[in-house]
């Protein structure tokens, strides 16, 4: 998938190695700390209202090995759920990232509040120096839509990219030099740019990301809300894929 072509490492290997996968800058990363739950904990949320429980079948592959699977009835019951908007049998599964995001991309995430814990880095206490994104492409505006732009770079792009190099790295050089002179933490970052790097722990269920993935993988999102979406959608789809698939087979419809 094209998105992905900015982490240094697939989805696929994702289950098999360290779960932090860093941007093509380098810096920016999205970690995947630890989860809680799976499918069944979405089918037994549902199955107490009956006063029931369901278990994992155990199966066995050509080679003798065994693998504890969903049943049938249960998949059929996530699927069921999902496409009726039986939404809180998913807010049991949840998910914790530490996410090195830029402060411009990290006012469109948070907006996304119901179901998420965040905190975050502060820069009161804080004075390591700033680290910025600075995009390798810079996209040209679309005219015929407010917000967004074109897939295709802007004719000068070189040039674009060294002159948002040079303001980023004069605002981090005033802001050391305002420490220097002894500007309290809290205000001397005034002077530090929407790009910069912050850093933040998100514990979120399994709902909540599903309402994130539908509203920020569309490509009406911005390109690099997208990325961040990407690799946490790739993750939660690995970790619960029946529930993943039938919450995005529900789309827009789940936002109602
Ligand atoms: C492409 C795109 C462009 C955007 N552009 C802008 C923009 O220009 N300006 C801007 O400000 N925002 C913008 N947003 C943000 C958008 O308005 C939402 O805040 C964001 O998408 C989070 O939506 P959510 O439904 O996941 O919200 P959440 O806060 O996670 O809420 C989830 C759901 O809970 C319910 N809910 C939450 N709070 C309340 C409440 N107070 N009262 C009643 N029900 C509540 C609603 O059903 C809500 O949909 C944009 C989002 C997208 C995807």
């Amino acid at each position: 998938m094209e998105l992905q072509s900015n982490f240094s490492a697939t989805s696929s290997t994702l289950m098999n190695q360290p779960r932090k996968l860093f941007l093509e800058d380098g810096i920016g990363f999205v970690e995947l700390l630890e989860w809680f739950g799976s499918d069944l904990t979405v089918a037994n949320a549902a199955r107490v209202s009956m006063n029931k429980e369901s278990a994992f079948q155990t199966v066995t592959d050509a080679e003798g090995k065994e693998h504890q699977v969903l049943s049938e009835r249960d998949k059929q019951l996530i699927e069921y759920l999902a496409h009726h908007r039986h939404v809180t049998p998913f807010f049991h599964p949840q998910l914790r990232f530490r996410i090195k995001m830029p402060i411009f991309v990290v006012r469109e995430w948070y907006r996304h509040t119901i179901g998420f814990a965040r905190n975050e880095v502060s820069r009161r206490y804080v004075t390591d120096a700033p680290q910025c994104f600075v995009p390798g492409v810079v996209r040209q505006r679309d005219k015929n839509i407010k917000q967004g732009s074109k897939d295709t770079a802007v004719d000068n792009n070189e040039s674009v990219v060294t002159q948002m190099r040079a303001a980023v790295e004069q605002s981090c050089t005033l802001y050391n030099q305002l420490l220097e002179q002894g500007v309290c933490p809290e205000q001397a970052r005034m002077i530090l740019p929407q790009s910069m790097y912050t850093e933040f722990i998100e514990t979120a269920s399994l709902a909540g990301y599903a309402r994130l993935a539908i509203l920020r993988l569309d490509g009406s999102a911005q390109r690099e809300i997208r990325t961040y979406a990407s690799f946490v959608a790739s993750c939660t789809e690995q970790i619960f894929p029946v529930s993943w698939k039938a919450l995005m087979n529900t789309g827009t419809n789940l936002l109602l």
